[in-house]
């Protein structure tokens, strides 16, 4: 016997969700909270640009949500958490660098505008994720896949600050930054913008705003959050 008695609910496994757009250090915190938690971290955007290498690897196009649903419907997409992140198999293959490359990324935003492609996806983040312990991190996760998760987080930055960020992760300056920083910002129009479970956060979702804090200080916040939810 020990004195300290545990709670009951505090074997509980939490559905966590992160959204908030690119650059805004949502990765590096889902994975360091899944870490600290002993949960599941899952990157839903490594689905969406699988699928996105799988549009390009087969001439389909962007546009074409008929043909990009029956892609996602023939292929098979595993993420397998690791310590730095989501190792992304398509079909067999480790495509977890492909994916995050210049052409990927542009094209992930485009097919995941589709409301058919999207409810493939949501469809498999749920069974991922229903038996919780899980940190998933995306832009719809607290709006779409799972309205009713334990906690929402809902993290954003500064445009620019975001953009900074990006470059200094990637290790990039002059003309290359350049085009980086136009990217992220089409992208964050589109996934705003878009018809289909536009980047929001959830009218439940706390918002944290990192422009001036740094991810240690970002992670405490979100840790606690998490905790006080297991605590109940
Ligand atoms: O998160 P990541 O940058 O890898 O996502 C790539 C793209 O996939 C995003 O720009 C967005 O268009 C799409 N996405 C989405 N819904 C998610 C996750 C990603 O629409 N839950």
């Amino acid at each position: 016997m020990t004195d300290h008695t545990p709670n009951p609910d505090s074997q509980r496994k939490l559905i966590i969700a992160i959204d908030g757009p690119a650059g805004a250090g949502k990765s590096t915190i889902a994975s360091r909270l899944a870490r600290k938690l002993g949960y599941v971290n899952l990157e839903s955007g490594a689905m969406y640009r699988a699928l996105a290498l799988k549009a390009i690897d087969n001439d389909v196009s962007f546009d074409d949500e008929a043909a990009l649903l029956e892609l996602a419907q023939a292929s098979r997409i595993r993420l397998e958490p690791t310590m730095g992140g989501n190792r992304t198999l398509l079909d067999g293959h480790d495509v977890s660098s492909r994916i995050r490359e210049r052409d990927v990324t542009e094209a992930a935003s485009r097919v995941s505008v589709h409301l058919q492609v999207r409810a493939w996806m949501v469809a498999r983040q749920r069974e991922m994720g229903a038996g919780g312990g899980v940190v998933m991190e995306g832009r719809d996760i607290g709006t779409k896949v799972f309205p009713d998760a334990d906690l929402k987080i809902f993290l954003d930055a500064d445009p620019v600050v975001r953009e900074q960020r990006r470059m200094e992760q990637q290790k990039i300056k002059g003309e290359v930054a350049a085009n980086v920083a136009a990217d992220l910002r089409e992208r964050d129009r589109r996934d705003r913008t878009r018809a289909a479970s536009p980047l929001q956060a959830a009218a439940d979702a706390v918002v944290i705003d990192s422009t001036k804090m740094g991810e240690d200080e970002v992670l405490a916040q979100v840790e606690e959050l998490a905790r006080r939810k297991l605590e109940r």
